[in-house]
């Protein structure tokens, strides 16, 4: 079983100014005792507060996994010193990158390659005692603050994705994701259950 929390429930609207606005959700999930942060994203407020309610101090984070390589998901990286940089394929640790595969080494946390949104996105599949099998589905699903729906099948796999790079391996990830997970946190958005299992 894996634990996890919200730390920051991910969101992106227009700004005041005609900037964007956007942070992903950030997750904690512990198994077998390690820690590992997912996406921490740009609000630092909102992390460190997140990070002291779960009672963590970044300097003791050993591990941060970005699903992938957009700024709005991985800008607040260096809040952390002391961890190493996990994507969907490598372990940067320093100077080394170890390539690991189906599982986050040491771990009961499998990688899925989702691409589409970008080629690299990956989501994380894990077992919870409460929720079943919950995904971070990173940005394979997101929706502008307000914008979210997902009790209409067709609607989540049409749902215009307006960074998207590869239209049909984007709707092939939402199907295998809707296929595997009993709750799905979505890049941008409220962590909800999926009703479209099997
Ligand atoms: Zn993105």
């Amino acid at each position: 079983m894996v634990e996890f929390q919200i730390l920051v429930e991910g969101y992106a609207h227009p700004g005041k100014n005609g900037e964007y606005e956007a942070s992903p959700t950030s997750l904690l999930l512990v198994s077998n005792g390690q820690r590992i942060v997912v996406d921490p994203g740009t609000n630092k407020k909102l992390l460190l507060a997140g990070l002291e309610k779960a009672g963590i101090n970044a300097d003791d984070v050993k591990s941060v996994f970005i699903t992938h390589y957009h700024p709005d998901h991985f800008l607040n990286y260096k809040l952390f010193p002391n961890a190493d940089l996990i994507d969907g394929q490598i372990i940067w640790s320093d100077e080394r990158e170890i390539f690991y595969s189906d599982t986050i080494s040491g771990t009961e946390i499998k990688v899925v390659a989702t691409p589409g949104h970008t080629e690299e996105n990956t989501s994380l599949l894990f077992e919870t005692k409460e929720f079943g099998t919950v995904a971070h589905a990173a940005d394979v699903f997101w929706w502008e603050d307000g914008q979210q729906k997902t009790d209409d099948y067709e609607k989540l796999l049409s749902h215009i994705d307006p960074f998207v790079t590869d239209v049909e391996k984007l709707k092939a990830s939402r199907i295998s994701i809707l296929k595997m997970a009993d709750y799905i946190i979505p890049g941008h958005g409220k962590m909800f259950k999926n009703n479209f299992k099997g």
